[in-house]
């Protein structure tokens, strides 16, 4: 990672221009007729991308998930820290969905507005926690999966 560390050896003559872009979408803001050879080289000589500080997408856990190094092959990018923290991870996002989808099936029947705010309060608590359990994008490289009916994943 080319974070700087400040420490005492330090000298700080690197200093980076303030004009320098830092991100592919700054670069690409004063170059944007940018050939594909030149994109490319603009995207992988910036260091805006963590290497191996993004958390797993378990919420509960703080594991570090790392992208693979260039030239690995059968390398995956890494978004969970392990196999049972994305079980986890499917388990939580579908129960939750489901326990949204069963008590907004009770807005349906009579009730008083002390349990329809108590009812609203508990399907919003859900879905608070589901914004936690996003439906993830395929791997790249992968095809995407066909529309799989009205299933949210
Ligand atoms: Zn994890």
């Amino acid at each position: 990672m080319n974070t700087p560390t400040p420490s005492a050896t330090d000298h700080r003559h690197t200093k980076r221009a303030g004009s320098v872009p830092t991100t592919l979408q700054s670069a690409l803001a004063k170059e944007p007729d940018a050939s594909i050879d030149r994109v490319l080289q603009i995207a992988e000589g910036l260091s805006d991308l963590p290497n191996g500080a993004y958390p797993c997408l378990n919420p509960k856990c703080r594991n570090p998930c790392t992208y693979p190094a260039k030239g690995t092959r059968g390398h995956r990018p890494q978004r969970f820290c392990s196999r049972e923290c994305r079980l986890k991870f499917e388990r939580a996002q579908s129960r939750l969905a489901w326990e949204v989808r069963r008590l907004e099936e009770l807005r349906e029947l009579p009730m008083t507005t002390r349990l329809g705010v108590l009812l609203n309060r508990e399907i919003s608590r859900r879905q608070w926690a589901l914004d936690r359990y996003p439906t993830l994008e395929a791997e790249v490289g992968q095809p995407k999966s066909p529309a799989n009916g009205n299933e949210p994943r």
